[in-house]
Order: C-alpha cells, then structure tokens, then sequence
C-alpha cells in the first residue's frame, strides 16, 4: 500500500451514495506533508514530460495541484466555476456536473493563461463519473495546448470516469484506486497497482 491508500485506510470514511469523505487530510483540513508528498509522487510519474503548466478546478483541486506545480516549477492554473454566461470572448468555458452537489457550473479561465504552446497536467483530487476531467480536457483543447497527462489523487475505479479517460488514449495516473467500498462496513478495496 503506498502512502495515501494507508491514510485512505486510516482516517477516510465511506458514506452512503459512494462518497469517500478525506476531509481530515484532504479537501477541508489538509495535511500539508500529505500534499507534499503528493506533488513529489505525480513529478515522478511524469517525469518525463515536458509540462508548462498544471490545470485544475477550483475549490479542492488547487491543493494537490499547488505542490505538484511547485515541484515542475511552472504556474497552476485553476479553473473557476462561473455563474455569468456572458465571458465567452475572453474566457475558456466548459460546462461541469458537479458529482457531490449534483447541479451544473460553467467553468472559465482566461485566455491570458493558457495558450497553444502550452503542455498541460491536469490535475484533481477525486475522479468519478469523468465530468471534472473532461471539463478540463476540453478547456486545454479549446486554447490548443497539449494535454501531456492527468493526476488524481483518488479514483473511484468503480465508476466510469477512469474507463472513459484512459479509452480517450490519455495517460491517466490516480494515486489510489478504490475499487470496491461499503458504507455499512468501512471496508475500502485499493486496486493493486504497479508503479
Ligand atoms: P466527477 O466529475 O469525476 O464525476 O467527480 C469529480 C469531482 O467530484 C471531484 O472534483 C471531487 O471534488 C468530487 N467528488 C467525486 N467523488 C467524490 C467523493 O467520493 N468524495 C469527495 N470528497 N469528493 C468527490
């Protein structure tokens, strides 16, 4: 078990509706050596891609994406979620479905901050059904930049958002893996993985 299965294991909680609540270390309350050491981690997985910047989505992803930019040595960026339809112009827009709350936000960066010479990492805490990812494949896709790879911290192996991706031919890489986890029991199942 690598270092974030054991915290998983430790202090996550499996709820009902296939929600895994880490916010005692991941995404309220951060452990900041955590996320440390999730930065190093996704440096050494694409290690060699040449990246120029890593892409998120605000609110929780800005935390694992921060010290995995820091570690490349290249800005992140986060995209915002945007009530106003009216920024198209300036702005990169893609419509995202939240998993957790449900509803639809657009989500915008600037044009000023990513471009076609751009080689982007993509970057999130959970993946579920995909929608956060696409969204954001499709923002570095508008602006013309080369979508180099995708981090996760965890990924719900059994939803299809990880299928989807990796049959897209992305390069796809999740820290954790669960496969299996009971909200009756506690009980999480981490797909093995050699890395
Ligand atoms: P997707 O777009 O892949 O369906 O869902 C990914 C987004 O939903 C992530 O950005 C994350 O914020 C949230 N999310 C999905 N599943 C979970 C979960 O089990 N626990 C928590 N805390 N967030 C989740």
């Amino acid at each position: 078990m690598n270092f974030l299965e054991e915290r998983i294991m430790r202090d996550g909680i499996v709820k009902p509706g296939n929600v895994l609540k880490v916010d005692s270390f991941l995404n309220h309350q951060m452990d900041i050596s955590l996320m440390n050491e999730i930065g190093k981690e996704f440096h050494r997985r694409f290690a060699n891609k040449h990246i120029t910047k890593v892409l998120t989505i605000e609110a929780s992803g800005i935390a694992i994406a921060y010290p995995v930019a820091n570690e490349f040595g290249v800005p992140m960026v986060f995209a915002k979620k945007s009530k106003s339809i009216n920024i198209e112009g300036e702005m990169y827009v893609a419509e995202v479905e939240s998993f957790t709350h449900k509803n639809k936000n657009q989500v915008i960066v600037s044009k000023k901050f990513l471009g076609p010479d751009d080689h982007v990492l993509i970057i999130d805490d959970f993946l579920a059904n995909g929608c956060a990812l696409q969204g954001l494949i499709s923002i570095a896709e508008s602006a013309g930049a080369t979508v180099e790879g995708l981090g996760i911290a965890i990924e719900k192996g059994f939803q299809i958002g990880g299928r989807v991706i990796r049959n897209l031919g992305y390069h796809l890489e999740s820290l954790a893996i669960v496969d299996a986890m009971d909200a009756d029991t506690g009980i999480i199942t981490f797909r093995e993985q050699n890395v």
